[in-house]
């Protein structure tokens, strides 16, 4: 954690001495990949036995105070469920808790109203994104279905964004939709949760690449943890994993998420966020402060303040003309 508190606040210089940053060069630090919900089992299916810490009540305070302690200044929370009334909830969070700067909600994009479900919150300021839990739908061509494309084509006009919550066999469909939507901005969620447990790499990295070849996709470093050993996984472990999220993408595509509470099945939040804040000791402190909320800001647009008094990048009500475009 000290590490951490270290990035934020300070930086060094070329012989290496420690330099105070003055308060202006202080970046806000945004997890791009929250979740939030009252627990019930029939909503929550996908949380098996293996999952039983997850069969709780997961709501701001807690996420909060998990944010602060790691450094964290705002999230961006993702719908889990897909219904209109989670991503009504969601807003209605993100209103009483500033440090909620973006939802990612869920709209039926294949519904003949697709269009009057996203008016129907697309004027809140706050929404910045549409999910669909893709990795569930039994057709591995589902991204391509033309009903699906006729919902996700009007996301443009209302200046949202698209999460692509796949695995890697969906990865070739992904990049087929990227190309064919080259207006249209992407994020893929988790890295599309390559094999850590079993250490393949291979094919994995040779499906990201030519998804990140698509210069609207960008990524979300989030989500290794669950998909490496939840009793021994190490962060030596995931930075090969890391390593090409780098290579193919770079600095400028990337950010941050816990997937907070999902994480705590094989972690803690400062845990799991630290693996990759440790991997960006490394790097350029420009890159760094990219990775950790920068990127995230420009990509949803977010508000610059959030909740700091920070000057803002677009009106905190309505849209601005910058938004509109993709
Ligand atoms: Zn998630």
């Amino acid at each position: 954690m000290s590490s951490w508190l270290h990035f934020k606040h300070a930086d060094r210089n070329d012989t290496g001495d420690e330099v105070r940053l003055t308060p202006d060069t202080t970046y806000v630090r945004i997890d791009a990949h929250q979740h939030f919900w009252r627990y019930d089992p029939h909503e929550y299916g996908w949380i098996d036995d293996s999952m039983a810490a997850l069969r709780r009540d997961f709501l701001p305070a807690d996420a909060q105070r998990e944010m602060t302690h790691a450094g964290f200044d705002a999230c961006v929370a993702v719908q889990a469920r897909q219904t209109l009334e989670e991503t009504r909830w969601l807003l209605a969070l993100a209103d009483a808790h500033p440090f909620i700067a973006g939802v990612v909600g869920w709209v039926d994009l294949q519904a003949p109203d697709a269009r009057g479900q996203i008016e129907q919150y697309a004027a809140h300021p706050k929404l910045v994104g549409i999910r669909h839990i893709v990795q569930s739908e039994p057709d591995d061509r589902f991204l391509l279905r033309p009903e699906f494309g006729r919902g996700l084509a009007l996301l443009g006009e209302f200046g949202l964004a698209y999460d692509l919550l796949v695995y890697r066999r969906h990865l070739p469909v992904a990049t087929e939709l990227a190309g064919r939507f080259a207006g249209q901005r992407f994020v893929l969620d988790h890295l599309a949760k390559p094999d850590v447990r079993g250490g393949e790499i291979r094919a994995w990295s040779a499906d990201v690449r030519e998804l990140a070849a698509r210069p609207n996709v960008w990524c979300k470093l989030s989500g290794l943890v669950t998909e490496a050993d939840w009793a021994a996984w190490t962060p030596e472990q995931l930075r090969p994993y890391l390593d090409v999220a780098f290579e193919c993408f770079g600095p400028d595509r990337l950010m941050i998420g816990s997937d907070w509470p999902v994480c705590t099945v094989a972690s803690d939040y400062a845990r799991t966020v630290a693996a990759v804040t440790e991997y960006l000791a490394d790097r350029p402190a420009h890159e760094r402060d990219a990775v950790l909320g920068g990127n995230a800001q420009r990509f949803w647009k977010l508000d610059g303040d959030l909740g700091r008094g920070r000057p803002s990048g677009r009106p905190a009500t309505g849209r601005s003309e910058d938004r509109l475009l993709q």
